[in-house]
């Protein structure tokens, strides 16, 4: 089957009622899209503020149990983390074979946690953008990377149904990428749980360095990420590339990087710690069998007040007090 962008067309939904389920950040943007590409999706939402915006913006408001019954092809939008209930209770009940449950993430779906009917394809059509984004780029067309997936297909026609769903929402615009649940979850959790901490963690022993070294807290910070100056850096590595960026740096700093990053030894301890992650903790399924304990809330709750008062978080409070910043 022809799976290139270009055979995405949006005739796999013609006749077909898409149902949002979960008007928040990326469910109101990929109302918003759907609508302009011709079809319009009933809401289902629990009846409060996000509710009252979906009524406000015109979209055909329904509760999740009835939304869910109505569409032919539901997309899941709601929180990663209440899903496994939801679906269970109010959406499976109304999907029928020959349904498609839409998921824009594939962690539940991966680890076995969505109890989803016989009959109904599952299909994952996974944004890389907030959901802010993915509305803002559908209108001025840039469109946005977009990860795509058929993880069930009992209709045989699955991967019609995925690309013009990615379509309609504008995740072709700048081409979809054909992945797996398996791969989003596990690069994602890999990001979440290998790169930021690695990089959290090079900020923080900076900070404990430089301070020791007798330099001063305003100094160091600003240096660090006060200025903000990392994140224009790395808008240039996607832009020019992760070494192309390098020629809007001095000669000196040039030097200086690039004399210390051959010293890192790419197959170290560094290497080592992220394949565990990646083995023991993501693909082994362990964080997700801990993060899915009645307990883990809480942890995480404990995780937050541990960071809170470390020094690096007390220097930047009283640092912004002073700056103002
Ligand atoms: P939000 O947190 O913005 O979703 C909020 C929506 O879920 C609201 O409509 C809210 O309704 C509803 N909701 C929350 N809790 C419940 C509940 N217990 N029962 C019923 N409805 C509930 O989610 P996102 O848009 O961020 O995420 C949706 C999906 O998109 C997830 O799978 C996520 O992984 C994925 N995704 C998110 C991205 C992002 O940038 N945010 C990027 C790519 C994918 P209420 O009004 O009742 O609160």
């Amino acid at each position: 089957q022809d799976r290139s962008i270009d055979a995405a067309d949006l005739a796999a939904l013609s006749g077909r009622t898409v149902a949002v389920i979960g008007f928040g950040n990326q469910g109101a943007a990929q109302a918003a899209n759907l609508r302009d590409s011709g079809h319009a999706p009933v809401v289902g939402n629990r009846d409060d503020a996000y509710a009252e915006a979906a009524a406000e913006e015109g979209f055909d408001l329904r509760s999740i149990t009835e939304a869910s019954a109505a569409g032919d092809v539901v997309l899941l939008l709601v929180p990663d983390e209440v899903q496994p209930d939801l679906v269970r209770d109010e959406i499976a009940p109304g999907l029928r074979a020959g349904d498609v449950l839409v998921v824009a993430s594939g962690y539940n779906w991966h680890f076995g946690l969505l109890d989803v009917p016989d009959g109904v394809d599952v299909v994952m059509v996974a944004p890389r953008m907030i959901g802010a984004a993915v509305r803002d780029r559908y209108v001025d067309r840039h469109g946005f990377p977009c990860f795509v997936s058929v993880e069930r297909d009992a209709t045989g026609r699955a991967w019609d149904t995925t690309l013009a769903v990615a379509r309609a929402i504008g995740g072709t615009l700048g081409g979809a990428i054909v992945s797996s649940a398996r791969e989003e979850t596990a690069l994602d959790l890999f990001s979440e749980q290998a790169v930021w901490p690695a990089i959290l963690d090079v900020v923080r022993t900076a900070h404990r360095v430089a301070i020791e070294a007798g330099f001063s807290e305003e100094a160091v910070l600003n240096e660090l990420y006060l200025s903000a100056e990392p994140a224009e850096v790395f808008a240039h590595v996607a832009r020019d590339g992760l070494f192309g960026q390098l020629g809007l740096h001095s000669r000196t700093s040039q030097y200086g990087q690039l004399r210390a990053l051959t010293g890192l030894d790419e197959r170290g301890e560094l290497a080592s710690r992220f394949a565990r992650v990646m083995h023991d903790d993501i693909l082994s399924g362990a964080f997700a069998r801990e993060w899915s304990r009645p307990e883990a809330g809480e942890r995480l709750d404990a995780l937050h007040r541990e960071v809170a008062a470390s020094p690096i978080a007390a220097a930047e409070a009283e640092v912004r007090a002073r700056l103002g910043a």
